[in-house]
């Protein structure tokens, strides 16, 4: 019989389906040897001080990524972020609550990590690219992450670690020869007559190669406050789904895009013993072994998509505006999944042609879209300034107890909760869009019935949750991912339509670098 000297767990998932839970585990035993191998896969950067440069915009996960493997391919990244690094954004973060106030720089969406730095870090996607995850999990553990992502079935690093990792994979790029410039907002693309390629008839006169960036830098502690600069190389343009000045801008310049559908909704709040009651099946809730349960429901109400998106266990909920005059909420959690409450957002899905019917108008004011690609955009923000007027003009959100919601009842008290600014009761049922309010309640209804005591007043719905994803596409060629006008222009991650969460929008940065290597070949 051989010596057990090691174990190493590659696969961990809960089956919570019955009433004994199983935590199934795939394990290498390692028998009469040590573990050698490396429990992730290393990818090497060299020093790429002296290589072509590429601009990449935006330092979420798409921008990050995208930088990081322009390294590996042997080019120079120059990352420019309008907002803050990671550490400096948490003090704008605390802000909010504090004064009521949004950072229109620096704030849950905008800064270093993007919008993924602060929120839950979950990193599992319904993407299939195996082989392009896992990379983009290795990169993780390479910069920080806890190697359990790789094995667990549905791997988060959570809020309070994120940061960490994030900084030591600016680190890499700085230390290879890239920069990354924070506070420094991109405002215009910088587009020459290209001599190469014919533009399509009618557009004869019109530039269509990008060949840099004009940005505005707005930084208190350098020389270069609110200057204009320029920077020159192909662009990677990786803003996220809330850079609205970015889209007005390319609408204005004609830049070919479409509207996208988006899913509208509320955040729902349970205290979390209650969804480990619910989930385990137990009246002791998750014990001491077990994590804080999620949960995932979906259903169709009407032909729309009635659905949970982004739970978070033992999480809070957040204040994820962009700007004045707006309220937005989204969630996060940290590592240990410890808070008192477990929130999701609660969405239903709206397709652009869904805004030309005049009950999805938004009750306080005329819905003025004109028919343009910016039309979905227009309807999130409207609903956005709509809750933020309910919320008495300030980031305390309008809230309802669910059981109250789904008979058409305000409320007249509110449970706690996690939101820091505050809430307020207010009767979403009346004020949300029509086809939003009753598909909810409609879903809601269909929940509870597939989860004794989820539909419940101990729950509550804050609104508004309009940040799921972009509201618009911005158009690019399926085989090069360049834009499908503009050479040198590579639209990426999930502001330009193309990805939705951390993980995809990191696999699609990691593509655009491909495809943008190759089209630098081509230019030398
Ligand atoms: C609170 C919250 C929690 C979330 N939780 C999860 C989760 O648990 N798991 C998950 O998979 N996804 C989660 N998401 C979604 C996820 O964060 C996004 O899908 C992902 O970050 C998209 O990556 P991206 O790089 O495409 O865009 P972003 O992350 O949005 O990054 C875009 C960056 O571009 C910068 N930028 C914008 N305009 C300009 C400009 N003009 N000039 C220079 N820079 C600019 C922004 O400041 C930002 O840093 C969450 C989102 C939020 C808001």
């Amino acid at each position: 019989m051989g010596a057990l000297k090691g174990v190493r767990i590659l696969k961990r998932s809960i089956d919570a389906r019955q009433r004994t839970i199983y935590v199934n585990l795939k394990v290498r035993l390692y028998i009469n040897e040590q573990p050698t191998d490396d429990e992730y896969v290393r990818t090497e950067y060299p020093d790429v001080s002296d290589r072509p440069q590429v601009i990449v915009v935006g330092a979420g996960p798409g921008g990050l990524f995208a930088a990081l493997r322009l390294i590996e391919l042997g080019y120079r990244p120059i990352v420019l972020e309008r907002g803050k690094n990671v550490h400096d954004r948490k003090k704008d973060l605390a802000n909010i609550s504090r004064t009521q106030q949004v950072d229109e720089e620096s704030n849950y969406c905008f800064g270093e990590g993007g919008a993924g730095a602060y929120s839950d870090g979950k990193l599992y996607t319904r993407s299939k690219k195996r082989g392009s995850i896992e990379k983009i999990l290795n990169v993780f553990c390479q910069h920080g992450a806890s190697t359990s992502i790789l094995a667990d079935a549905h791997p988060h690093i959570g809020t309070d670690r994120l940061p960490q990792v994030i900084e030591a994979m600016r680190n890499t790029i700085i230390r290879c020869g890239g920069e990354v410039h924070f506070q420094t907002r991109v405002t215009r693309l910088i587009i020459d007559n290209g001599q190469w390629m014919t533009p399509p008839k009618g557009d004869e006169g019109r530039a269509c190669k990008v060949i840099g960036v004009e940005a505005v830098a707005n930084n208190p502690q350098s020389s270069m406050i609110s200057s204009q600069l320029e920077f020159f190389g192909p662009v990677i343009l990786a803003t996220g789904h809330s850079a609205r000045d970015v889209y007005r801008y390319l609408a204005e310049a004609k830049v070919e895009m479409e509207p996208k559908g988006i899913a509208v909704g509320v955040r729902l709040e349970h205290p979390s013993h209650l969804i480990d009651q619910i989930q385990y099946h137990r009246k002791e809730g998750r014990g001491q072994w077990l994590p804080a349960a999620e949960y995932s429901f979906v259903t169709q109400v009407e032909g729309r998509g009635v659905y949970s998106f982004c739970m978070c266990p033992g999480g809070f909920v957040i204040p994820a505006a962009t700007g004045p005059e707006q309220l937005v909420v989204n969630g996060m959690s940290p590592a240990s999944r410890g808070t008192k409450w477990s929130n999701s957002g609660m969405v239903v899905e709206i397709r652009p042609e869904d805004l030309e019917r005049e009950e999805v108008i938004v009750k306080s004011e005329k819905f003025a879209a004109a028919l343009s690609s910016l039309k979905v955009l227009e309807f999130q923000e409207q609903l956005e300034r709509t809750c933020w007027q309910q919320g008495n003009m300030k980031q305390t959100a309008p809230a309802q107890r669910m059981a109250d919601f789904v008979s058409g009842r305000l409320s007249y008290d509110l449970p706690p909760s996690s939101y820091a600014p505050g809430l307020v009761s207010s009767p979403l049922h009346f004020w949300l869009p029509r086809p939003i309010a009753t598909r909810l309640q409609e879903g809601f209804k269909t929940f509870g019935k597939q989860a004794h005591g989820f539909l419940t007043n101990e729950a509550v719905l804050i609104a508004t949750e309009t940040r799921t994803s972009s509201p618009v596409r911005i158009l690019r060629d399926g085989d090069t991912l360049q834009h499908v006008r503009l050479q040198g222009l590579f639209p990426c991650g999930e502001g330009a339509g193309y990805a939705g969460g951390i993980v995809s929008a990191g696999v699609d940065g990691e593509r655009c670098a491909e495809m943008c290597a190759l089209y630098m070949q081509r230019l030398s």
